[in-house]
């Protein structure tokens, strides 16, 4: 195999065959292929995309890259939820516990932040201990014992995603039908489960910025996860605006642990219950949308979640205690509205970028992430406000950064005297 007459072919808009992905995809694992080769392929995949067939076995070939887990013995319903990436999404963490309390296993393999996008991985490695990457064994115990588990990438499950992954974050190529479909859908296959609900989400806060792209990857990852025996349902949910009242590290996994002791904002509970709906109708524990929707109401009520959580995070390695002592920012600051009226847009994705410039997603090795950054949104979309409230409280361990942020953060929220109806939570 020569790297460059395969990067060419793509560059000039041609189909890999099957052999040719896999010669280059398994050579970058490797190291027979450079990160600059791997780069230029991205680029050429974003720019010229892949047709139905390349696709199908990238996902395949990313899958095999590393073990898959078996779920078959299992008499509970094996499943999970995934989605494309947004701010303030921290519904894996209130989704997970839920669900196992309702008797469906959950062996999640989740992610870091990418782009501007944050991961469920650098939230859960906030709480001191916790360990993301145990052996695949180890993880398939806890999720026999807890119902749930929480894992990365690693070297032995899904090596190639996690590879990539790092890449695409720092070569601006992660918004790509099937770049997103190959690294998605090889980590749900490969947690051996037998129902998904992925949450596309759809905005100018993710990497679907409209709904036609958003429809078009919908359908291809329904494809792929029912050819591989799954059974997949599609939520579109709106990232116009961050979900939940909290973006950051630490500040989401708090959040996280209110909702389950029933306090979660509206928004994000709507997302949590609408996939939970989906997965709990695909299991056959409901045969309705509402019932399924009143079981998770009631289920958090009863405080098995919140337990549920705590015994899998101690599992885990975590010290909850700990991080509850830790998770004060060392400084904080509130943006004021320069002007009365009503929040009409939220400049979503900017909002990101500056949770990246806080230290909330590593974009290269050399910097660390900043466990104590975050925002709070004091006001959302619809919401009245006066000239001189806070409509954010922005906080950090560094205050040079910290002051720069918070002047710039002004800008991404557009204060009007029109009312306009913000968009719904699920499209
Ligand atoms: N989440 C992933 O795991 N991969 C993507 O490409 C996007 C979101």
């Amino acid at each position: 195999m020569i790297p460059a007459s395969l990067i060419s072919k793509k560059r000039d808009g041609l189909d890999l065959t099957k052999d040719e992905i896999e010669s280059f995809f398994n050579g970058y694992l490797s190291k027979m292929v450079t990160d600059e080769q791997m780069s230029a392929m991205l680029m050429a995949i974003y720019f010229n995309g892949m047709n139905e067939e390349e696709t199908f076995s990238l996902v395949d070939i990313m899958l095999h890259s590393g073990k898959t887990l078996d779920f078959s013995k299992s008499k509970e319903f094996v499943a999970d939820k995934h989605s494309t990436g947004g701010i303030g999404d921290k519904v894996s963490l209130i989704l997970a516990p839920i669900m196992a309390g309702l008797g469906i296993k959950i062996p999640m393999i989740a992610g870091r932040g990418l782009g501007f996008t944050g991961g469920t991985i650098d939230k859960l490695e906030c709480i001191p201990g916790f360990n993301t990457s145990p052996p695949i064994d180890q993880f398939h115990d806890w999720v026999e014992k807890n119902g749930y588990a929480i894992m990365s990438q690693s070297k032995e499950i899904c090596p190639a995603d996690k590879k990539i992954y790092d890449l695409r974050n720092k070569t601006a190529t992660v918004p790509s039908i099937p770049l997103i479909c190959g690294s998605i859908m090889s980590k749900k296959i490969a947690e051996g489960i037998s129902g998904l609900v992925l949450d596309i989400k759809v905005g100018n806060g993710t990497f679907m910025k409209n709904h036609d792209q958003a429809i078009e990857l919908g359908s291809w990852m329904k494809k792929i996860g029912e050819a591989f025996d799954i059974k997949t349902d599609i939520v579109y949910s709106n990232m116009e605006q961050p979900l939940g009242n909290y973006a950051g590290l630490a500040c989401e996994i708090l959040e996280a642990i209110d909702c389950l002791r029933g306090k979660g904002p509206e928004d994000l509970m709507n997302v949590t219950f609408e996939l939970g709906s989906k997965l709990i109708l695909q299991s056959g524990i409901s045969k309705s949308r509402s019932e399924a929707i009143k079981l998770q109401k009631n289920i958090i009520e009863s405080g098995e979640v919140l337990k549920n959580f705590e015994d899998s995070v101690q599992d885990q390695g975590g010290r909850l205690e700990e991080f509850h002592l830790q998770s004060k920012p060392d400084y904080e600051t509130h943006v004021h509205s320069n002007k009365a009226g009503i929040i009409q847009h939220m400049h979503t994705e900017i909002i990101g970028w500056h949770l990246v410039e806080m230290g909330c997603v590593i974009q290269d090795k050399s910097k660390v992430l900043d466990r104590s950054a975050g925002i709070e949104f004091l006001k959302k979309t619809g919401e009245e406000i006066n000239s001189g409230e806070p409509i954010l409280r922005v906080f950090c361990s560094n205050n040079q950064i910290l002051n720069k942020v918070s002047k710039a953060l002004l800008k991404t929220v557009v204060v009007s005297e029109e009312y306009l109806e913000p968009k719904p939570t699920i499209l």
